[in-house]
């Protein structure tokens, strides 16, 4: 049996219908090397997705590799209650000089959606203990995403993933997102004055006094299809919270350590958020790690004698891991000595030149939207009335097989094609991948004639 089709007998792949794979079966890597990723057939792929957005300084960095070598010899895994190591402790010395002020408190846990739960609980179990009990929903985004677990789904609005399980869900309060794509005010993203906004003013004024917190994704709407809004609209939401008396919670997991080309995505707006959720980039996509970082004030709320109750007894098996925690460190040095946001600024200039050549007249990209080194493209029926294709068609989905062929790992989402490459990529790279990309469109829209 070939390692594809033992794969297919016991394994059940992530968000996937499995049908898929009788046609397309999984593609068995055998190592990695900078933005490429190599087939066990010798086949190379330029991985311009991070591996599913988490892979921040290329595969194998020799670095990492290297404190990894080290931990694991030394350390691999302690009780995180009570018990303390090294690699946890300077990893929040570090982040605290880089996160926004303010955010000094650390809680671990192990993957994004976790730190979201756990930011969740913490903001609901600090109304209760801060005389507002009646502080008990969330608000959120349209088309937002946080993660699968419960909590998670519940601020998650996106259908294609939660509507199935809405009876499981809490019901929690829907903000209308910007869509600065298809603005109802006409306007541009560059230009407006977030317009849209009231509809947050809106939902504040009918929904705050029961609510305890309010979550976003901060200018990204990743898995939405990279939708993008200024920090303008940020900055409006901040102050709103403080009006009212509702917590932010920014989910930088995707846009965190540079990804929006500022460390945090909070950076471009000036704000602080209470509660902050980081994982995905940071142990460059080596190791399952998230953190739920907030302020004293918050933490203080839960801090008295045992037999008060206000601990927060959450807790998860591998939170503060000494592994994850070293390989964080060792981003944090490599971002920093390599001057990595730099270089990647003068990268991310290139690639949007790159794609306005290549897509900019293009009669089916509606749109090309750009945030650091995060460039999309929204395919479209048809540029004037920015009709999108019908997602039966799995227009995206098609160039995605077809770009795999040449060597491109693009992974869509429904129509919108996005590069989300680790932030060493090169300029060169960048060109190949825009070209790739560019024919793999034009032999599915044009040549196959979908
Ligand atoms: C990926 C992601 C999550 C969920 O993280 P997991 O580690 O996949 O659970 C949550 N929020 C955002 C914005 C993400 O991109």
């Amino acid at each position: 049996m070939t390692l594809e089709e033992r794969d297919l007998k016991y394994i059940w792949h992530p968000c996937s219908q499995m049908k898929d794979y009788e046609t397309f079966p999984p593609i068995p890597i055998e190592r990695g090397e900078g933005v490429y990723l190599y087939g066990t057939d010798g086949k190379r792929y330029l991985d311009i997705i991070s591996s599913w957005w988490c892979n921040l300084l290329g595969h194998c960095h020799p670095e990492i590799g290297a404190a990894l070598r080290d931990q694991v010899d030394k350390l691999e895994h302690v009780i995180f209650a009570n018990f303390t190591h090294r690699p946890a402790v300077e990893l929040c010395e570090e982040l605290v000089k880089i996160l926004p002020e303010g955010l000094v408190k650390f809680n671990f846990s192990d993957n994004g959606s976790a730190s979201v739960e756990c930011a969740l609980k913490m903001a609901f179990q600090y109304m209760h203990q801060t005389g507002h009990p009646e502080k008990t929903r969330f608000m959120c985004l349209s088309d937002g995403y946080h993660g699968e677990t419960i909590g998670a789904l519940s601020v998650g609005t996106l259908d294609l993933y939660a509507k199935l399980y809405r009876p499981m869900l809490m019901d929690t309060v829907r903000i209308p997102a910007p869509d600065c794509y298809r603005c109802p005010y006409g306007q541009t993203r560059e230009h407006c004055r977030c317009e849209c906004f009231a509809a947050a003013e809106a939902c504040f004024a009918e929904q705050a006094a029961e609510t305890c917190a309010v979550i976003v994704e901060p200018l990204l709407q990743g898995s939405a299809g990279m939708r993008i809004y200024p920090p303008l609209y940020l900055k409006k939401l901040r102050a709103l919270c403080d009006r009212y008396g509702v917590l932010l919670i920014a989910d930088e997991i995707a846009t965190g350590f540079g990804r929006t080309g500022r460390m945090f995505a909070c950076d471009h707006a000036g704000i602080s958020p209470d509660i902050m959720c980081l994982s995905k980039g940071l142990t460059g996509g080596y190791l399952p790690m998230a953190i739920t970082v907030t302020t004293r004030e918050i933490y203080d709320a839960f801090y008295a004698d045992y037999n008060e109750g206000k601990a927060f007894m959450h807790s998860h098996t591998y939170s503060g891991n000494p592994l994850g925690c070293r390989a964080a460190l060792a981003v944090q040095s490599i971002l920093k000595k390599e001057s990595i946001l730099e270089k990647a600024a003068g990268t991310a200039t290139r690639l949007t030149a790159l794609m306005n050549e290549a897509f900019g007249d293009h009669p089916h990209v509606g749109e090309i939207r750009h945030i650091g080194l995060i460039h999309a493209l929204e395919l479209v029926e048809d540029r004037d009335t920015k009709k999108g294709f019908p997602s039966e068609k799995r227009v995206g989905y098609q160039i995605y097989r077809r770009a795999l062929e040449k060597g491109l790992l693009l992974r869509p989402l429904g129509n919108v094609l996005y590069f989300n490459p680790p932030l060493i990529i090169s300029e060169k790279e960048c060109g190949t991948a825009v070209s790739v990309c560019a024919e793999s469109i034009k032999e599915i829209l044009f040549e196959k004639g979908v």
